[in-house]
């Protein structure tokens, strides 16, 4: 059997093909796991595989096919996709979906609706879904992806068969980078280490130069705050409201050398994940006291959470920024 090209996820896959080759097909799927563990690529491949044109369905998806062929094209007539606008998941959409839906398939066995991070649809919409789940039109599936089951309605949760993916280990990550992707060693250990096992956000990294530039100017930017009067820290809060796009980036990238900074004054060296600031997070660990550096952590990670529920973005910037602990660089 094939791995449907898809690095890790061994029993998701298998599980499916297993749907397939039987030809019971669920008619919900909810693939839940973190941003980047590869949700919406197993979500595309699935609906390629149940439209394949490959007579044995151990064969399914051939990519060779014409619908396999107008699905990698985005092009399938059957395939309906809804993706979050501005932000959010509206009834609209919902609404248009169920229309499409409604009319026969053009080319496929199957009119698929491909829902992707539901968690951010309001409520009209989610309501609006569940009555598409509950009565199905024939020859319908849906797939939905979430980064967590507990964020959707459990009525809407109840209805779908729940795929869990669980971040790959590093060691896969880092050898997916240099084989599928032609990355050099040490820059895939580095991404693979950062990524923290989400091979999508990995190959993203990768393919985005400027990502690791980001990552530099964030630490210069947070050490010369940490020593900075208040103005400066609202300042700078003002500006990455400003830049939207990288505010997840930003977050993230904070969040991952506070978690270092307590793993090295807990002593567990090993989880360690941006291996190349090992010395400067160092100098930090043994500075500050680990409660606040606790508090700190606890705080970026609850911001993080906030904004996805479009909470008020200037407030918890400047939160963010007037809580950076003070320290003095030599
Ligand atoms: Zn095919």
């Amino acid at each position: 059997m094939s791995d449907w090209g898809v690095v890790g996820h061994e029993w998701a896959v298998s599980l499916l093909q297993q749907a397939i080759e039987s030809g019971k097909l669920p008619h919900a799927l909810l693939f839940v796991g973190p941003e980047g563990v590869g949700k919406t690529l197993l979500a595309q491949t699935w609906s390629m595989a149940v439209n394949c044109l490959a007579p044995k369905a151990k064969d399914r998806p051939c990519g060779e096919c014409r619908s396999c062929r107008l699905q990698a094209a985005g092009r399938h007539p059957d395939v309906i996709h809804v993706r979050p606008e501005k932000e959010s998941v509206k009834i609209e959409q919902i609404r248009d979906l169920e229309r499409k839906l409604a009319l026969s398939p053009v080319e496929g066995r199957w009119k698929i609706g491909i829902l992707e991070q539901f968690d951010k649809a309001n409520i009209p919409a989610a309501n609006a879904l569940l009555k598409t789940l509950e009565e199905p039109p024939s020859h319908t599936l849906l797939v939905l992806t979430a980064e967590s089951a507990e964020s959707l309605l459990p009525t809407i949760v109840s209805r779908c068969q729940i795929i869990r993916l669980r971040p790959l280990p590093t060691a896969l990550v880092s050898e997916a980078l240099q084989e599928r992707w032609g990355a050099n060693a040490s820059r895939a250990n580095l991404l693979a280490r950062l990524s923290g096992g989400r091979i999508g956000w990995a190959v993203t990294a990768l393919e985005n130069p400027d990502f690791l530039i980001h990552r530099e100017s964030f630490w210069r930017d947070m050490l010369e705050l940490m020593s900075s009067v208040y103005a400066d820290r609202l300042a700078y809060a003002e500006k990455m409201r400003d830049s939207k796009t990288l505010i997840a980036e930003w977050l993230d990238v904070w969040s991952g050398w506070w978690r270092d900074v307590l793993l090295l004054q807990s002593g567990f060296d090993e989880g360690v994940t941006n291996e190349d600031k090992r010395e400067e997070l160092g100098h930090l660990a043994s500075a500050i006291a680990p409660e606040t550096a606790r508090a700190f952590l606890g705080r970026l990670q609850r911001v993080r959470r906030m904004l996805r529920s479009n909470a008020n973005t200037r407030l918890l910037l400047e939160d963010v920024l007037l809580h950076l602990p003070v320290w003095q660089a030599n």
